[in-house]
């Protein structure tokens, strides 16, 4: 095998392995080194996203979903069924199937184009050389026209909290239980905590969420979050804001929470933890102190606006530098990463990427929220329209929730959407091309859209930027 490619990747999650397939199907050598290792000593790829994160989270939340609509959504529509049954092995082996295939995938993908997939842990030594280490301790080094750092992240870790895999567990192990906890403690009521409450909640888990801020999903739009913390409430969800846990030990089978709140100290009797604090870059032990690379404040590999070190012809990209930690801004990352090692004038844009909470109704925001535009003394305008107001939503009997369009006060050019809402993630996705191109909200309100549609209310909150919506009362009309 040879060791001189023009481009090695350190990490084959979603922001390494694109990178490493769009640097090959521009022309360019390219190796991956990844340190995740099947059951069988093979080399796995996919990353968090794949193995641990995005995938397997959204299999088991449409599982559950589809338990708590037959439980308690069929009746609405005249359907009786028997109580339903889970069968928790079997949810979660399906889960596993899918990451399998998906993993997989991505092997296939790499033969197809070319990467060449290297097994072991990588690590960027003096000029462009990465070092790397296999499972056995062999040590080989690979000489790189470019280099691509994308080692992704890792679940924070509280001391008040210490995760045994047991009881008090992280978000992988809150993949992989075997039984649904009768009790489940939440540590976090970020996008993680919510994600997977919400599946264990819905299989019959009484679920108390604990979270240190007042302020819930602070980086939401405030209008957006109060209406999903109330949705939430009237679904049974506990969320307490304002708790921060002090300690957590584990006593006769049973993990017991101590927290503090502005009323004083409290304890509470959970079947299992889940700590989901956030999480942190994986820049340790990833480059060699001569390699000129340096971390930000937050732990994050320095990197600019194109993803460039302070290493000549070392990138880094996805979890791993600063900026959101989804997959989506990852991978937009290595293909423009990739484009400019390959010669070609790629950038991003930071200003439009969509993010999503999984829960549901689901949350989905892209660019700016009505606190920010206040806080940078932005003029907006804001049309919202509630889905209790859309036929589409009321057959499908999904009404809670709203959509939110903000547009500059002069120009009308489109600042930002927030979803709460059925099929949130796919309709905010409609907002993100229009931003793309520019769009106006009356460019919006100007689009033909199907009937009936949920896509009908993307619109009608574009329309009632300017009071024009048909479906809803105008609170004002423009002349
Ligand atoms: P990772 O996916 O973390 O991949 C990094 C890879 O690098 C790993 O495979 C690791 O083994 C490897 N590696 C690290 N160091 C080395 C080394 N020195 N040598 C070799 N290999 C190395 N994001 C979304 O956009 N949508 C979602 O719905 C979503 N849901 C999530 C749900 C959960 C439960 C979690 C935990 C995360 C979720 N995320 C979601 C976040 C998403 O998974 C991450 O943003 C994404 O995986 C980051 O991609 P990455 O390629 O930067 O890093
Ligand atoms: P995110 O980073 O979006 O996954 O959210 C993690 C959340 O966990 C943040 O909102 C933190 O405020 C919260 N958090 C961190 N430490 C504690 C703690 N000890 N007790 C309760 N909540 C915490």
């Amino acid at each position: 095998m040879s060791d001189k490619y023009d481009v090695v990747v350190i990490g084959a999650g979603p922001a390494g392995y694109v990178a490493a397939i769009k640097a090959a199907q521009l022309g360019l050598s390219t190796a991956c080194v990844e340190k995740w290792l099947d059951q069988k000593g093979g080399v796995r790829l996919g990353g968090t996203c794949l193995n641990t994160g995005c995938i397997p989270s959204k299999a088991l939340l449409d599982s559950s979903h589809k338990f708590a609509e037959i439980r308690d959504h069929l009746a609405a529509h005249g359907i009786s069924v028997k109580t339903p049954q889970i069968d928790v092995p079997a949810m979660i082996a399906r889960k596993d199937r899918i990451v399998d295939q998906l993993t997989g995938g991505i092997a296939s993908l790499f033969k197809h184009n070319g990467v060449t997939a290297i097994s072991g842990t990588g690590k960027v030594i003096a000029g462009t050389k990465v070092e790397v280490t296999d499972g056995d301790g062999q040590v080989r080094v690979l000489e790189a026209g470019d280099i691509i750092l994308a080692a992704g992240s890792v679940p924070v870790q509280i001391p008040p909290a210490p995760v045994d895999n047991e009881f008090i567990i992280d978000s992988t192990g809150a993949l992989a239980l075997s039984e649904v906890p009768a009790r489940l403690g939440v540590i976090g009521a970020g996008v993680i905590g919510l994600e997977l409450g919400s599946v264990w909640g819905r299989l019959g888990a009484d679920v108390v969420v604990l979270e240190a801020l007042d302020e819930f999903l602070p980086m939401m739009d405030q209008q957006i979050a109060k209406e999903a913390g109330k949705i939430f409430k009237k679904q049974g969800l506990d969320i307490r804001l304002g708790t921060r846990v002090t300690s957590a030990a584990v006593n006769e089978g049973k993990v017991e929470v101590v927290y503090s709140s502005a009323d004083g100290e409290h304890t509470e009797h959970f079947d299992k933890l889940i700590v989901a604090v956030g999480r942190r870059p994986r820049s340790e032990e990833l480059f060699s102190s001569d390699s000129g690379l340096t971390l930000d404040e937050r732990g994050c590999i320095f990197v600019n606006d194109f993803c460039e070190t302070e290493a000549p012809r070392v990138y880094a990209i996805g979890d791993v530098v600063r900026g959101p930690m989804l997959a989506h801004k990852g991978s937009e990352e290595g293909v423009m990463v990739a484009e400019r090692i390959a010669g070609r004038q790629a950038q991003m844009n930071y200003d439009c990427i969509p993010s999503v909470i999984y829960t549901h109704p689901e949350i989905a925001a892209v660019g700016r929220t009505e606190q920010e535009l206040k806080a940078d003394g932005v003029e907006y305008k804001s049309g919202v329209f509630p889905f209790a107001a859309s036929g589409r939503a009321l057959a499908a009997n999904d009404t809670d929730g709203l959509v939110k369009v903000l547009a500059h006060a002069e120009t009308d050019r489109i600042l930002g959407c927030h979803i709460v809402g059925p099929s949130a993630a796919d309709l905010v996705q409609q907002v993100v091309i229009a931003m793309e191109f520019g769009a106006s909200a009356e460019d919006l309100g100007m689009i033909v859209f199907g009937h009936p549609t949920l896509s009908e209310a993307v619109r009608e909150a574009a329309l009632a930027v300017d009071g024009h919506a048909i479906h809803i009362a105008n609170r004002k009309r423009r002349k």
